[in-house]
């Protein structure tokens, strides 16, 4: 789309949002509508994945920008809130096709600073672009209740009113469809926003506000500040920010989830996972087996959702050589390569300590069936692949098991019952999701009952609810009340308002003030 673009000499096309005015490209503010240079000191590079070249910088936001973000914010809530609902919904409307139009591009921009496949990033905005379309939906999804009568001629309503600014701190691992659970459930249901994206994939972020724009939504409904543990600690103090939602690391989510709720905020915060796929014997080996290399694999695991740990059941522990002679077959390339099943891990810190947790594996006691540490990919010899790599005999004392790897491994353990691959899920800290892999219907239903984990999947290995359900991680992935989309994120970014209203033909005036308690 072309006309996202400033024509800078004969041939540059450059985003709105990215300058160039420095030796390597700047990303920019997004306040009150417009594009702005950060007046910042410190940056934060954002490189290729695949390459290690510097993509942009990042600013990390000073405290006036961060401000005046928040006060353009204010502002415009005083117009935004009382718009009506069906100008709202014209936005999202725009805002859907807008995005469905750039599909390519933000793909293209996502491959480029997140390093996973095009074709995996456009399913990253595909279902990002799946929230937007439920937005749609917001003239059901606000309704509120009524009740006539509740006494003579007295009646009572209940509204779902915004609350006012809110805010969003996004991950680096879906760079669109994590922002599209975050600002349009907000902005639809009458708020204000702050966003900060990632520092380390601000591009995708930047385009979908730009689009935003286009689509009619007025200045300062939406504005984006760039930066890191400072720019987070302002979204969490700021006394006019009234709710928070969160997307990433334990560390982070639980740091926000305190500090926000002392300063009594809302918060929602997804943080860590560690999946568990349970394969049973009965299961359909070949269907099983293509799913969880997918599962397990796709996006470099760096999926919340990634399948990074399967429980084989009694005979189905033979499979084992089968599922690395599979996931053998996967091609590790840059992202925007043909043919690419999985790009990069984000940085080389994050392949290091990928390495270094599959190391601590092999130490502790675990076979690695498949080793993809040492892999060099060819004209890409300075990124950070790590190929498929497998662990057997893993034990859940081991550290490749306790902790959340986020790279493309998979960390299998054996047991001999349902039963023990039950407990073994549930004495996991994390509910995020898990999956079953059964042709029996009563072992499906004992497992959709009894594991205590959020999203579960009967022969689905991610099961990621579309968004006329809610995102719904429970346990050590999640903190807070209200779930991400669906009408839990409807519920999160408003409150209740209740109106009792009495309205007589004739008004009798009472003889006495009544000092009681109404009945
Ligand atoms: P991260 O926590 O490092 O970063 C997320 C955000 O928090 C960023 O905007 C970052 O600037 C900020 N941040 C990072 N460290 C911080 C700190 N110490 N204090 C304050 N702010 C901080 O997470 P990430 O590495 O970008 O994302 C990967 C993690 O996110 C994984 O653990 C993954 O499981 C999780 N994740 C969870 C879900 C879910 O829905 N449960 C979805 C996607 C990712």
């Amino acid at each position: 789309c072309i006309h996202f673009y400033l024509i800078q000499g004969a041939h540059t096309l450059t985003p709105l949002w990215r300058s160039y005015s420095s030796a390597a490209p700047a990303t920019k503010l997004y306040i009150n509508g417009k594009f702005v240079e950060s007046k910042a000191k410190e940056f934060f590079d954002v490189h290729n994945p695949a390459t290690n070249e510097v993509v942009t910088r990042v600013p990390l936001a000073t405290q006036d920008e961060m401000e005046a973000a928040v006060t353009a914010a204010r502002e415009a809530f005083t117009t935004w809130s009382q718009t009506s609902v069906l100008t709202r919904q014209q936005v999202m409307f725009k805002y859907q096709q807008l995005i469905r139009e750039n599909i390519h591009e933000l793909a293209k921009i996502i491959t480029r600073e997140q390093g996973k496949t095009l074709v995996d990033a456009e399913g990253d905005v595909m279902r990002g672009l799946q929230v937007v379309e439920h937005c749609c939906s917001i003239t059901s999804l606000q309704l509120g209740e009524t009740m006539p009568s509740i006494s003579k001629d007295m009646d009572t309503h209940s509204y779902r009113v915004p609350l006012g600014v809110c805010a969003g701190i996004a991950p680096f691992n879906f760079p669109a469809m994590i922002p599209l659970w975050m600002f349009p459930v907000a902005l639809v249901c009458g708020n204000t926003y702050v966003f900060k994206p990632s520092e380390r994939v601000p591009g995708a972020a930047m385009l979908l506000v730009e689009l935003l724009q286009e689509a009619g939504c007025p200045s300062g409904v939406v504005n984006v500040i760039h930066g890191q543990h400072k720019a987070v600690s302002f979204i969490c103090d700021d006394p006019h920010i009234r709710a928070i939602s969160f997307v990433g690391s334990d560390q982070a989510g639980k740091y926000i989830y305190e500090r926000g709720s002392l300063k009594g905020k809302r918060v929602q915060s997804n943080m860590g996972a560690k999946n568990h796929g349970v394969i049973m014997p009965d299961a359909n080996k070949e269907s099983t087996l293509t799913q969880l290399v997918g599962a397990a694999f796709g996006a470099a695991g760096q999926r919340c959702m990634a399948l990074s740990t399967a429980i084989f059941v009694g005979e189905s522990a033979k499979w084992l050589p089968e599922l690395v002679e599979r996931s053998k077959n996967l091609k590790v390339n840059a992202g925007h390569e043909a043919g690419a099943d999985l790009g990069p891990v984000i940085s080389p810190a994050a392949k290091e300590r990928i390495c270094s947790l599959v190391q601590s594996g092999i130490e502790e006691g675990a076979n690695c069936m498949l080793d993809g540490r040492g892999l060099v990919v060819p004209g890409y010899e300075q990124g950070n692949f790590v190929g498929p790599t497998i662990l057997t005999d893993v034990k859940p004392h081991m550290k490749c098991y306790k902790e959340e790897i986020f790279g493309p491994v998979l960390v299998t353990l054996a047991v001999d019952t349902l039963d023990d691959a039950i407990q073994v899920i549930n004495e996991n800290p994390y509910g995020n999701g898990t999956a079953i892999f059964t042709t029996n219907g009563a072992t499906a239903r004992k497992f959709t009952y009894t594991a205590d984990v959020g999203q579960v999947g009967i022969n689905v290995p991610i099961p990621v609810p579309l968004p006329m359900f809610s995102f719904t991680g429970s346990r050590g992935s999640f903190l807070g009340d209200a779930n991400f989309y669906g009408k839990a994120g409807v519920n999160f970014y408003t409150q209740l308002k209740t109106v009792t209203q009495m309205w007589r033909e004739t008004d009798v005036t009472p003889t006495q003030s009544a000092t009681a308690m109404p009945v």
